[in-house]
């Protein structure tokens, strides 16, 4: 292999992505400055070195014909001419033919959570006769495992919702990511709702998101969802479901909201051989008559909208230079699962490697807020700012959006169409069987073999926690000093949105039930920086964002505080880096001092708990005071630069781009250079003696800041 192996990364052939390609021995022959030359295809001129291929293209340059790569195709499925690859479905499934769409819109005002009066009722619906089954969606147990799939899934006549001529609403949840089993009118304006389990389980009820038509504007109605099975959930925290009407986004482009009064999660009582179920209840006025409407626990972000926005990549002819979308393989129903390969091309021969960065998101497919966040990230390293290009000359991204596409239209919430999580299989050898986990960790392995992988992150949702956390592995055993420095990038990234990001929640260990994660998997296989983010369903606790929810800008905004961090992370000048360092060192003392302390007197055992509950592992809704200290030090970052003073970065970087050999670390000094002028600006103060107020800060419970 020689050095010069940046442009490889380019032609993964992705679904033989087993075959090692040494196409890139002949790289470093070629200029791309040269255009006017002939080029023939190696067979074309009978070159005996390679008789048949016809990828290699022969250019006469000064004399000689020197061999170079074709351009990769454009490639099925995301083609910038031909429409969508369309979305296959089990069999059985049935879909209707509307399409389902909504606007972007976030909200100007914080959408606060919803606080519990106490007069919240507890709904309890025995099976009387006459209650009246309005939606029945085909039985969810036609089939015990999948068979095979169809486009547009089942493909008879579908059965019509009984049309209601009085005011009864209708519902609809056979498209795309929809989930909704049953409903049955059990008042007038009161309904009880069945949501379907995950294809071929009988388990993870979770995500719902359905259509409501027939509605009337300024009744109360209740709604209760009854089979959700966890015993704790964010709606017990505050959390409002979110609502989306047609009309409003018509008339004044209004998009998903969160809504809902005398909004209830509790223990229903119903529970059936020995399963007990809860259930979600809220009462709803309706804007509009005659409107359609939209509930869902989480912003949706379907495999088309994934499709469509990876066309628009496809399609623009500056972010296809440095994106490309390949095929990484294809999921048991025959859908696509996308890698994206995200770096400058080289314009000639450089022998340093570019280190590579991992993401990956959607392995759950009702955590759809990982797509957001995922969203945020592309926006924001395909865009024109400066650190943006500073990151893809630095780095090559390997970024896999959606892992379990086949999981994300059928509407599941946690496993694919095997009826498994596959984020409990990444150790599997069953290629077949969970195809998008067994490339994604081959082609890390492959990745991995040419270069050094710097960080992993996978993108997830999590039900029961507010704010945004990592969970990191457990590096004590190999060695302390690997330990501390894995939370490194975390505590940077608490530092850059401290009203988003909880540090207090991260945990950093390796659970028996976890070693088939991909961040077990990937840390075992040599990757120090192995992670998986977790962004709340709900919202935050900390800061100026406490006490509201996380609309998708939020989310999306964490892609940006991600490329943010990788840059501190890898700053040349190492200052904050040791500094972050310095500060898990203090909190580790304080964790081993507590124990010290197990037998002393009552006060300094509360220093001790303090302590504890704020550094690491504690509920992150209560360790506010760790995030005030936190707040603190975030001062010492530079802020997000002004265009004016973007353009002088590039400017004053144009001299060190013409030396190629100091390019990229050119640019990482220059930054470095304004963050640190920056830190001189903003917070003169800022030394070592921040750590000691650690120790100084005033016990829990006087005061948020
Ligand atoms: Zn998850």
């Amino acid at each position: 292999m020689s050095e010069d192996s940046e442009k490889e990364d380019y032609s993964d052939r992705t679904i033989s992505d087993e075959d090692e390609s040494d196409e890139d021995n002949f790289m470093k022959f070629v200029s791309e400055d040269i255009h006017q030359c002939a080029l023939l295809t190696a067979n074309s001129v009978g070159d005996p070195f390679f008789p048949r291929t016809t990828q290699i293209l022969l250019e006469y340059q000064l004399g000689r014909w020197v061999p170079r790569l074709r351009e990769p195709r454009d490639l099925y499925g995301v083609s910038s001419s031909g429409p969508l690859s369309p979305t296959r479905w089990p069999y059985h499934c049935e879909v209707i033919d509307e399409k389902v769409q909504h606007i972007d819109w976030t909200p100007s005002y914080p959408e606060p959570v919803y606080i519990p009066t106490g007069l919240e009722i507890e709904p309890l619906y025995p099976n009387y006769k006459e209650d009246t089954v309005v939606y029945l969606a085909e039985d969810a147990y036609k089939e015990p495992c999948f068979v095979y799939s169809r486009v547009g899934g089942n493909r008879t006549p579908l059965k019509q919702p009984v049309d209601n001529y009085d005011n009864t609403l209708m519902f609809e949840a056979r498209f795309e990511s929809g989930n909704l089993q049953k409903v049955v009118k059990v008042a007038e304006y009161e309904y009880q709702l069945t949501v379907r389990p995950d294809l071929f389980t009988n388990k993870h009820t979770q995500w719902y998101y359905f259509q409501v038509t027939n509605t009337q504007a300024g009744i109360v109605y209740r709604f209760t969802i009854i089979n959700f099975t966890k015993p704790a959930s964010l709606y017990n925290r505050g959390m409002r479901p979110l609502f989306y009407s047609e009309k409003e986004a018509k008339a004044h482009n209004i998009g998903w909201q969160r809504i809902g009064d005398q909004i209830k999660y509790y223990r229903n009582n119903q529970g059936q051989e020995g399963r007990h179920y809860f259930s979600l209840t809220w009462t709803f006025q309706f804007p509009h008559n005659k409107d359609t409407c939209y509930f869902a626990h989480c912003y949706p972000y379907t495999y088309t909208n994934l499709q469509e926005y990876l066309s628009s990549i496809n399609n623009d002819s500056v972010r296809s230079k440095f994106c490309k979308i390949r095929v990484l393989c294809h999921t048991i129903a025959r859908n696509m699962v996308y890698v994206l390969t995200i770096t400058t091309p080289l314009k000639n021969a450089d022998s340093r490697k570019r280190k590579a960065v991992i993401l990956t998101a959607r392995v759950h497919p009702g955590e759809t807020n990982s797509s957001w966040i995922m969203k945020g990230f592309l926006d924001y390293i395909l865009g024109d700012s400066s650190d943006a290009q500073l990151l893809r000359d630095t780095f090559i991204f390997k970024v896999v959006p959606m892992l379990n596409p086949d999981g994300v239209i059928v509407g599941n919430y946690r496993c694919s169409l095997t009826g498994q999580d596959l984020n409990r299989n990444y150790t599997s050898v069953l290629k077949e069987s969970f195809p998008s986990v067994w490339y994604t960790r081959n082609m890390i392995r492959r990745l991995m073999e040419k270069r050094e992988v710097i960080l992993y992150c996978d993108l997830h949702g999590h039900s029961r926690k507010e704010n945004i956390f990592m969970y990191g592995c457990d590096g004590s055993e190999r060695c302390k000093a690997l330990y501390l420095q894995q939370q490194i990038f975390p505590l940077m990234l608490s530092k850059n949105c401290p009203d988003k990001f909880s540090f207090s929640a991260c945990k950093f260990n390796v659970q028996k039930s976890k070693e088939g994660t991909g961040r077990v998997v990937m840390w075992k296989m040599g990757i120090k920086n192995s992670f998986t983010m977790e962004a709340t369903f709900c919202g935050s606790t900390l800061g100026n964002k406490r006490g509201t929810h996380f609309n998708t800008k939020d989310l999306e905004s964490m892609g940006y505080h991600f490329c943010d961090s990788l840059l501190d992370y890898c700053d040349p000048d190492r200052t904050k880096y040791y500094q972050c360092l310095k500060e898990l060192e203090e909190m580790e003392k304080h964790i081993n001092l507590e124990k010290v302390l197990e037998d002393s007197d009552t006060s300094l055992k509360e220093i001790a708990l303090d302590l504890e509950s704020s550094s690491r592992g504690s509920d992150s809704s209560e360790s506010n005071e760790s995030q005030t200290y936190l707040l603190k030090l975030t001062s010492q970052k530079k802020h997000l630069k002004t265009k004016k003073e973007r353009n002088s970065t590039i400017a004053s970087n144009q001299n060190t781009r013409e030396e190629p050999e100091v390019c990229d670390k050119g640019h990482l000094v220059q930054r470095h250079k304004q963050s640190n002028s920056d830190v001189k600006a903003t917070n003169p103060d800022v030394s070592d003696d921040s750590i000691f107020d650690y120790f100084r800060r005033p016990f829990p419970n006087q005061g948020f800041v």
